[in-house]
């Protein structure tokens, strides 16, 4: 990960357990480089989860499109996290293999998803962004199938190498953080999806709070855009954006999601998400499965 670089990331894990604020990494990570208390601290603190990039079981295959990377030092990694998880009886962090799926390591997906089952983790083949860097099709009638890769096809439109969204779940799952994962960056601009670094949905949060600028008109209107109820407008990132050109070319709106249902949802709808975090955090193992065989989670 490249937060745990962070000097102060044991201590931002800490402070952020005292307060109640789940932390992840969903965006992705190569875990690399981490340092062995950060791997205690993960667990410790029970980070929610964390996606890792590993395009090949050998480091061969690996460190042809990651070139400086090891990767038995990320399998080690991993290994220690689930150690750390069994010492601080955790499920956290859960843990989700991507693998772009090229040419050169077609002969490998299938082991690695065997070892991903074997590591506990969700295992999840994605197509590359660019379709001339090792295509899969080079590679005969025995290449896997992925999924299109929606975090990279879905670049502004006018941008080098940009492709047409695909992968329409996936796709749906970015433009969804909108409404469940607004996404905020380091300076407090309001990103909205993790696909979006050419603009801003609405205005800084660090210069108005977070409410705010959740509640602003942009960020409200791109939703409407992208539900297919109202017209592109330029000072919304989302119409540079070659995943609503395809869902608008395609007239395949996205559905705004439900709200957060069982006991966690009617908690969070009323401005109790922290103590969500609070109680998952303390009897999270013991509950969690009382409440789904009671349906209420
Ligand atoms: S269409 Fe908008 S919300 Fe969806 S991925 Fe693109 S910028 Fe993000």
């Amino acid at each position: 990960m490249r937060s745990s670089l962070n000097p102060e990331i044991e201590h931002i894990l800490a402070y952020a357990y005292r307060r109640s604020v789940a932390l992840s990494a969903w965006n992705g990570a190569n875990l690399n480089h981490v340092k062995e208390p950060v791997l205690e601290a993960l667990a410790r603190y029970k980070f929610r989860g964390i996606t890792c990039s590993i395009d090949g079981i050998t480091n061969e295959t690996y460190a042809a499109y990651r070139r400086t990377g090891n990767v038995e030092r990320v399998f080690e990694n991993i290994r220690k996290i689930n150690a750390n998880k069994r010492r601080w009886k955790t499920r956290y962090p859960k843990l989700r293999w991507h693998m772009i799926a090229f040419g050169h390591n077609a002969h490998e997906v299938a082991p690695a998803r065997a070892l991903a089952a074997e590591l506990g983790m969700e295992f999840f083949l994605k197509a590359s962004w660019d379709p001339n860097y090792s295509p899969v099709e080079a590679q005969g009638p025995t290449a896997p199938t992925a999924v299109p890769d929606p975090a990279r096809a879905a670049a502004p439109a006018s941008s080098p190498g940009a492709q047409p969204a695909q992968g329409e779940d996936l796709t749906r799952t970015y433009c969804l953080q909108l409404w469940e994962q607004p996404q905020i960056n380091f300076d407090g601009k309001l990103l909205g999806c993790c696909v979006n670094s050419w603009g801003a949905f609405g205005h800084n949060v660090l210069e108005v709070g977070l409410e705010r600028a959740l509640g602003g008109e942009r960020l409200a209107y791109a939703k409407r855009m992208l539900q297919g109820t109202a017209p592109a407008r330029d000072d919304v990132p989302c119409t540079a954006c070659a995943t609503y050109v395809g869902l608008a070319g395609a007239r395949q709106w996205i559905e705004a999601p439900p709200p957060p249902q069982g006991v966690a949802g009617f908690l969070k709808r009323h401005g109790l998400g922290r103590t969500v975090v609070w109680i998952n955090n303390r009897y999270g193992s013991q509950l969690l499965p009382v409440l789904e065989r009671l349906r209420l989670a």
